[in-house]
């Protein structure tokens, strides 16, 4: 057993860091506050190579492992969770569905505007009666002389707004009331499709989240996403990543609240002394510490396996747990090339 992260997953760590800190970090609160969607962020993490950082370089990806993209998402969330989820989002729901079952062609007309920050990656699958029982799905879609006409509406979606196709699924036939779920990428100009303003949450004020609704909505059959009628596996699959990509998040989040409490204990002085250094605190203080690092392994599992090939379902299931780094300005507003050759150049300069 090797717990050491590799050179690039070290490389990766300390550049999200920084851009966490010195970009990502300043607006968060106000963003929060004023529901404020992060593009400019998503710009620059665009520019800088690490929208599609774990799919293949010829989609115009970074090539990394599912360790690197659970850092990126750890880092982000670590400075602001609705930047973490979005980018969660639009990596492990968004682009993972075409990468993994997406033809040639589709990963050349959709991947790569994702891997190249042209569009945001958004999945369509929740439906106001299809949560945890995903295949309550009750959208529709016929095809009708070469293309699929689609009824329904779907709910939660995270990045839609922000998103040039979704990806989702509708039942496409019924044998003996079996219901055949198959996945189909929608463009969000197609006539018939709108989506709706964004939710008012609790939290993750600054991410988006909003209702699409389909009318009749045309789109050519070639549109299903990889084989007819495995939607819903499909979907299954690709929500096994999403939940490293959430694991993070959590981890990210509660790494910036341990920092928070920690730089509080050591400020507030009572009967003389700073609280953190009486023994009741320092013991939830070294909990926090224990409990974060073992889901951050947990998290770091659950990718390893995935990066091996090897079965993770019930590992990103378990990571249901549970803020803020320095590069400079210089290398986020780089144009060129890929993440590896910008940081390669930085830390040697
Ligand atoms: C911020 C946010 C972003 C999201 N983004 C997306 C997205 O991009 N795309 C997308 O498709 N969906 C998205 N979702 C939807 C998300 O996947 C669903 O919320 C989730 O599947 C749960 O469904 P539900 O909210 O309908 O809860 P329900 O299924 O109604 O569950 C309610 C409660 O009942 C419990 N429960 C349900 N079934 C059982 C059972 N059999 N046994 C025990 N307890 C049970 C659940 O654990 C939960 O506590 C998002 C949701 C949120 C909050």
């Amino acid at each position: 057993m090797d717990f050491h992260l590799t050179h690039e997953q070290m490389m990766i760590k300390k550049m999200m860091k920084e851009f966490a800190d010195e970009v990502v970090a300043p607006g968060a609160t106000e963003r929060d506050r004023n529901k404020a969607f992060p593009k400019d962020i998503f710009d620059q993490l665009g520019q800088l190579g690490i929208l599609g950082l774990p799919f293949p370089e010829e989609y115009g990806g970074g090539g990394a492992d599912t360790i690197c993209f659970a850092i990126a998402v750890e880092e982000l969330s670590r400075a602001c969770g609705s930047t973490g989820i979005t980018y969660s989002a639009h990596v492990s729901l968004g682009g993972a569905p075409l990468n993994l079952f997406g033809t040639e062609a589709q990963k050349r007309e959709y991947l790569v505007p994702i891997c190249n920050g042209d569009a945001l990656g958004a999945f369509g699958l929740t439906e106001a009666n299809a949560g945890s029982d995903a295949g309550g799905t009750e959208t529709e879609a016929r095809l009708e002389e070469g293309e699929w006409v689609i009824n329904g509406s779907k709910c939660f979606i995270t990045n839609a707004s922000y998103a040039k196709v979704i990806p989702i699924t509708a039942v496409t036939s019924r044998i003996n009331g079996e219901k055949e779920i198959s996945a189909i990428i929608v463009p969000a100009d197609a006539q018939g499709f709108s989506i709706t303003e964004p939710y008012e949450k609790m939290g993750l004020n600054a991410s988006n989240t909003t209702e699409l609704f389909l009318e009749n909505v045309r789109v050519p059959e070639e549109n299903i996403l990889g084989k007819r009628g495995e939607g819903f596996k499909q979907f299954l699959i690709t929500l096994d990543g999403g939940r490293i990509g959430i694991g993070a998040m959590a981890v990210g989040i509660a790494q910036a609240a341990y920092e928070d409490a920690l730089n509080y204990a050591k400020q507030r002085t009572q009967f003389g002394r700073a609280i953190s250094k009486f023994q009741a605190i320092q013991f939830k203080l070294a909990d926090m510490a224990l409990k974060i690092e073992l889901a951050r392994q947990m998290v770091y599992k659950a990718a390893w396996l995935k990066d091996q090939g090897k079965k993770f379902t019930k590992e990103a299931s378990n990571v249901q747990i549970i803020r803020i780094g320095n590069l400079h300005g210089g290398l986020y507003r780089s144009h060129s090339d890929s993440w590896r050759e910008r940081l390669y150049a930085r830390i040697s300069g």
